[in-house]
């Protein structure tokens, strides 16, 4: 039998969509195409209209195939069980139960819908094989707290839950011991990773003493997590890469307020410097959502300036969408849908100014670099701070650490020349 998966949304949703498909080959189903596939899956996403929408086509498009079995998973499923059900799905399941799709494969006799209710569950652990994969990632976080104003997650995905912390550091250590050189750890709200007493800092700090882990990244933090024992684990342990995802949001402190995060400009600046203090040359990217309920011109350019100001190497920008059932739903003063379009056209430009004024810095330097694919005598990667390398060079030196000198920049990559490898090929 073959399968084919369709995947929607976030990083943690492309992790759950690739541990299924590992069960899966690992039962021995073969992987099929759009075409040809038995069975499918749609992992569903529900953060915006666009992604409810292309959640809904995706389902459609698979229930008209000739199919043997669909099944729907995900943020949309979790949220609109009914909706889903209506459309003829053969297998209904949310945010629980995605390590357990061969049992409902093997079992199934009639249509069936298993939703839970995720405010008050334990963390389902799950593993990639990802042994074809240069950087490893590491689930170690499911759900939110937080509840900001314009966010459905903590609907979708439910209250806080983590990992057992044995269970992250022999994954871990197992992913190194197999060969990997960066692990990328992963949640909804990675940060606030927490084992009974034992915090996210305390899980650093166990991590980077993994012999042979070359790069540990974390892939979102918010800055009320960055404490003084993160910043510690910061300052002494190189193998935590000069890059962090940090989201801003907004730059306007009305409009945080509006959004209920916990923070205020000042705030984030004072922690930007504690962090350009023990890393000058950090990357620091960002997530900024714009024309938000009351976002006026004047609080627009606000953010404008604020994020010059925070001088971010890149911005992932969002337009607001309305999310049923969030409290910024209910919010007057919505902004149309032209000008969030206009505004979005602003920030794209500001983060092509930024991040190119970002590389520009590292012409002539020397870094590491992990190379991760090979196309026509080119080899592509990362380096640590994530400028995205193009370097001539041979294919064996795929996922192995060499130093490269940057010499020019080709927007989107940096031209690099190979200097040395520094670790020894497989
Ligand atoms: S921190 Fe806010 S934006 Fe992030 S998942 Fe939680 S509620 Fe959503």
């Amino acid at each position: 039998m073959k399968y084919y998966i369709i995947n929607l949304g976030c990083k943690v949703n492309a992790y759950e969509a690739k541990v299924m498909s590992d069960l899966l080959t690992n039962a021995g189903y073969l992987k099929g195409s759009i075409d040809d596939a038995d069975i499918y899956i749609v992992n569903t996403c529900f953060v915006t209209n666009v992604a409810e929408h292309k959640s809904l086509q995706m389902i459609r498009r698979v229930l008209n195939k000739n199919h043997k079995l669909v099944i729907v998973c995900g943020c949309l499923s979790q949220m609109k069980e009914a909706t889903v059900k209506d459309l003829g799905v053969d297998i209904i399941l949310g945010n629980k139960d995605k390590t357990k799709i061969i049992d409902y494969i093997n079992n199934y006799k009639q249509k069936i819908s298993k939703i839970y209710d995720l405010s008050n569950v334990d963390f389902e652990n799950m593993q990639l094989n990802n042994f074809d994969k240069t950087r490893a990632f590491v689930k170690i976080q499911d759900g939110c707290n937080n509840f900001c104003s314009y966010c459905i997650i903590p609907f979708t995905r439910g209250g806080l839950r983590s990992k057992k912390k044995e269970i992250v550091l022999k994954e871990i250590t197992s992913l190194v011991a197999y060969g990997h050189k960066e692990i990328v750890l992963t949640g909804i709200h990675t940060g606030s990773y927490t084992d009974l007493n034992y915090d996210f800092a305390d899980l650093l700090k166990d991590i980077v003493k993994i012999p042979n882990l070359k790069r540990l990244r974390i892939s979102s933090i918010e800055i009320t997590e960055i404490n003084d024992r993160v910043l510690d684990v910061i300052a002494n342990n190189d193998i935590l890469v000069d890059h962090m995802h940090i989201p801003l949001q907004s730059g306007s402190d009305t409009i945080l307020k509006l959004m209920n995060r916990k923070y205020d400009i000042n705030y984030f600046l004072n922690k930007i410097t504690q962090i350009r203090k023990i890393r000058p040359n950090i990357s620091i990217t960002t997530d900024v959502i714009v024309g938000f309920p009351h976002e006026t011109t004047e609080l627009f350019y606000e953010t404008i300036s604020n994020i010059k100001k925070i001088n971010f190497a890149k911005l992932h920008i969002f337009p607001y969408s309305i999310r049923e059932g969030t409290k910024a739903s209910m919010m007057d003063e919505q902004v149309s849908e032209t000008v969030k379009k206009e505004r979005v056209k602003i920030l794209l430009n500001l983060s092509k100014e930024l991040e190119i004024s970002y590389m520009q810095q590292f012409i002539g330097a020397t870094l590491d670099f992990i190379p991760e694919t090979y196309k026509d005598g080119y080899l592509f990667g990362h380096t640590g701070n994530y400028l995205s390398i193009k370097a001539k060079g041979d294919k064996k030196f795929i996922n192995q650490l060499v130093k490269i000198k940057i010499d020019e920049i080709i927007y989107p990559f940096c031209l690099s020349t190979i200097c040395q490898c520094i670790v020894d090929f497989k």
